[in-house]
């Protein structure tokens, strides 16, 4: 989401005048951070890159802070670090030009509504288009930031998600990745009267009658809103991409509760099952919390259950951070550190075995790649379907083209193979 929101900001800038993208800080004329805040590392982070700015840049180029660090902590970045120009909020990207010029311009509201607003046009990757689907985040997950920094969920109208996604496609788009905080909880609100799709199983169907359009893939789902429709839609549409995120958070019911994810570990484990049953070859990855304020070894004990049962494809994971403004970081019976980093290891050891497990499995098959990039000794890689990384060799005739490959080695993180 934030790479996508770079870049808008790209896009908007260009429309007053011609950017260029530079990698060389003294040769910059701004400089813009966009940040995250969901851990604590990025914001600390966030001083100290300042800083080297600030010791490198050329004299007279402007720095700007965005995102969300910039949400939530507004003048406060300007108050410790006077260096930077400007600071905007993740829900006020589109006012970018406008604060340029001000000096420590701060625009952070978070019930700024863009979801009617039409970004100009800037796409980092030709072949490959991120989508927004809806801006903010409803939830209130008692661990998380984000609904604080991004606002209210509302939903894009499924014709200027189309008129997009059409942009895209003409401009040589194959696939895109449909973005939002909970995309499967599409239609939850509109701030305008919308005819067209109403919920995401319905803007699926629609989105994949782009013409020219041949894959979709979408992030993030929540397991909360996977109703049978939903994950029919996922197994028969052909355009839909055989790769699912499921963020479990944990596998224990009673901590599912104190982090108000609104479902049990039985809910989580059926619709991972009813996944597989109807795809079997589709992977799938997650996201969980380790040392979560509470979290016992009978707990981590249920995490690691789920994991040895759905076996996930991939799996990003976390120590628990205390976020300002959650409910979570008010919790007694914070975790100690060592007690959490060994639950991580722990996690992340067991992990990676199934990991290589179920990437040994796909040697011998045929599956659809995107080829995307050329590499050194005249290899060419690209996606398949699943989402796996995969190597042929080749040249730049296979960039842009779904053809089939039969899997002939596999590591932990890439796939070998020759064209079927
Ligand atoms: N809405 C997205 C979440 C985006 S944040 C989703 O449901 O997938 C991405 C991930 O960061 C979350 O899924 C969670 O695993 C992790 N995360 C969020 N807040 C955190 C915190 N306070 N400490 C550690 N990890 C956190």
């Amino acid at each position: 989401m934030n790479v996508r929101d770079s870049e808008h900001m790209i896009a908007e800038l260009n429309k007053k005048e011609p950017y260029e993208l530079t990698e060389k800080i003294d040769d910059a004329d701004l400089i813009i951070i966009n940040t995250c805040s969901v851990r604590e590392k990025p914001v600390s982070k966030l001083f100290s890159e300042i800083g080297m700015f600030k010791k490198y840049k050329k004299n007279g180029a402007k720095i700007g802070v965005t995102g969300c660090t910039a949400s939530h902590l507004g003048k406060d970045i300007i108050k410790r670090a006077p260096v930077v120009d400007f600071v905007l909020g993740a829900r006020n990207v589109s006012k970018i030009t406008q604060v340029l010029d001000k000096k420590h311009a701060v625009e952070i509201a978070t019930d700024y509504d863009e979801s009617t607003y039409m970004f100009g046009d800037y796409r980092s990757n030709s072949l490959k288009a991120m989508i927004n689907i809806s801006i903010g985040c409803d939830k209130q997950c008692s661990f998380c930031i984000v609904p604080v920094t991004r606002g209210e969920e509302i939903s894009i109208p499924s014709n200027l998600i189309i008129q997009e996604i059409q942009k895209a496609v003409d401009a040589g788009a194959k696939e895109v990745t449909l973005l939002g905080q909970n995309v499967n909880n599409y239609g939850r609100r509109f701030s305008t009267q919308v005819d067209g799709a109403q919920n995401f199983t319905e803007l699926l169907r629609a989105v994949s009658e782009v013409e020219g359009l041949e894959r979709i893939r979408f992030t993030s789902p929540h397991p909360l809103h996977m109703d049978d429709e939903f994950l029919q839609e996922f197994a028969n549409n052909p355009k839909v991409c055989k790769q699912i995120h499921v963020p479990l958070q944990s596998g224990s019911t009673r901590l599912l509760k104190e982090m108000k994810r609104g479902y049990p570990k039985e809910w989580f484990l059926n619709r991972c099952q009813k996944i597989k049953e109807l795809v079997p070859e589709a992977t799938i990855s997650t996201d969980i919390i380790v040392g979560f304020p509470g979290e016992s070894d009978e707990d981590f004990a249920d995490t690691m259950d789920v994991l040895e049962k759905v076996r996930f494809d991939a799996l990003f994971s976390f120590k628990y951070s205390p976020r300002p403004h959650t409910a979570a970081a008010t919790f007694e019976n914070q975790v100690d550190n060592e007690t959490a980093s060994k639950r991580l290891q722990t996690l992340q050891a067991r992990h990676r075995e199934i990991q290589n497990e179920n990437m040994q499995a796909k040697v011998g098959k045929v599956y659809k790649v995107l080829f995307e990039e050329l590499k050194s000794e005249g290899r060419v890689a690209g996606r398949s379907d699943d989402g796996t990384l995969v190597m042929v060799k080749g040249s730049e005739e296979l960039l842009g083209k779904i053809v089939d490959v039969k899997i002939t080695f596999a590591n932990i993180t890439q796939l070998t193979g020759e064209l079927a």
